[in-house]
């Protein structure tokens, strides 16, 4: 009986999810389970709520309503009427085990590479900083970027400085990565090269959440693929269930409007080429 309970709990579980801006309720009861070395790719349109879900699960916004639990521990904004907010010093401890990364790769221009990876190993985990280099060339290699320790980020291309950002979150070993379209700032020749990394992520058994308009890499990496409409998990299933088998008519009108708008852009190019 060695079966410890962490391998059982989901790395990260929702129940109720409730969030609102003002009066505006952005988030409207949101279930999830997302267990070890899953991957999770959300999708949906402009406004429909990643970004406000991902961000509570990273617990860097209250949520007003439900339950998050890390491996089975409830955390964050407590339910129920003797609200409070887990202390500082239990929420810094999950916040390390979520790694995140921004659509903006908000490298710190005045350090080098190797220094914006190894800045939060010497800063809050305290690591001496022979241990913090190592563990920092560690995580550059691991994206292919090792040679580009000593350079600065504006001397990397935007695909180059996205693969730090990754870098610099998986230095802190978190649990669970987070990615909030983290291709839509790039230029599309620079997209595969970060999606290549996530994709060699993926299949060392990293647990993550990406919310994405990279419909070919959902449908290529994901385990599940859910659709958030208005504040709620509309259809979450297998990629061949959301892209080829879905019923779902606001779904199907969303992947519509993508597909419309690759094969505008498509004609796009080759009118250029003609
Ligand atoms: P998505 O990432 O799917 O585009 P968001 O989570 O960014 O959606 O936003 C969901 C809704 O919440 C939108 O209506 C947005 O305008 C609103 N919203 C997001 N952040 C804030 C905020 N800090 N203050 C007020 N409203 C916000
Ligand atoms: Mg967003």
């Amino acid at each position: 009986m060695h079966t410890s309970t962490k391998n059982v709990d989901p790395i990260l579980k929702l129940r109720g999810v409730v969030k609102h801006f003002g009066s505006l309720q952005v988030i409207k009861g949101v279930d999830l389970d997302i267990h070890h070395s899953e991957v999770i790719c959300l999708i949906g349109p402009s406004g429909s709520g990643k970004s406000t879900l991902l961000r509570s699960m990273a617990f860097l916004e209250h949520y007003d309503e439900g339950e998050i639990y890390i491996e089975g521990q409830l955390l964050g904004w407590q339910p129920g009427p003797l609200r409070r907010l887990t202390s500082r010093s239990q929420l810094n401890q999950v916040r390390r085990n979520v790694g995140m990364v921004f659509q903006q790769f908000n490298l710190w221009p005045h350090m080098s590479v190797l220094g914006n990876v190894i800045e939060a190993l010497v800063q809050v985990r305290k690591l001496p900083q022979t241990e913090a280099r190592a563990k920092g060339l560690t995580m550059l290699d691991r994206v292919g970027l090792v040679h580009k320790a000593d350079a600065y980020p504006a001397q990397l291309s935007g695909g180059q400085q996205q693969r730090v950002a990754i870098a610099r979150a998986l230095a802190m070993e978190p649990k669970i990565m987070l990615f909030d379209e983290p291709t839509s700032a790039l230029d599309p020749e620079l997209v595969g090269e970060v999606l290549q990394v996530m994709k060699s992520l993926a299949a060392d058994g990293m647990t993550m959440v990406v919310v994405t308009h990279e419909m070919g890499f959902a449908a290529q990496v994901a385990d599940r693929v859910a659709f958030l409409d208005q504040g709620k998990i509309a259809v979450c299933g297998s990629p061949e269930k959301i892209f080829h088998n879905n019923e779902h008519p606001r779904l199907q009108q969303f992947l519509q409007n993508y597909l419309d708008r690759n094969a505008f852009w498509q004609d796009k190019k080759e009118e250029q080429i003609i």
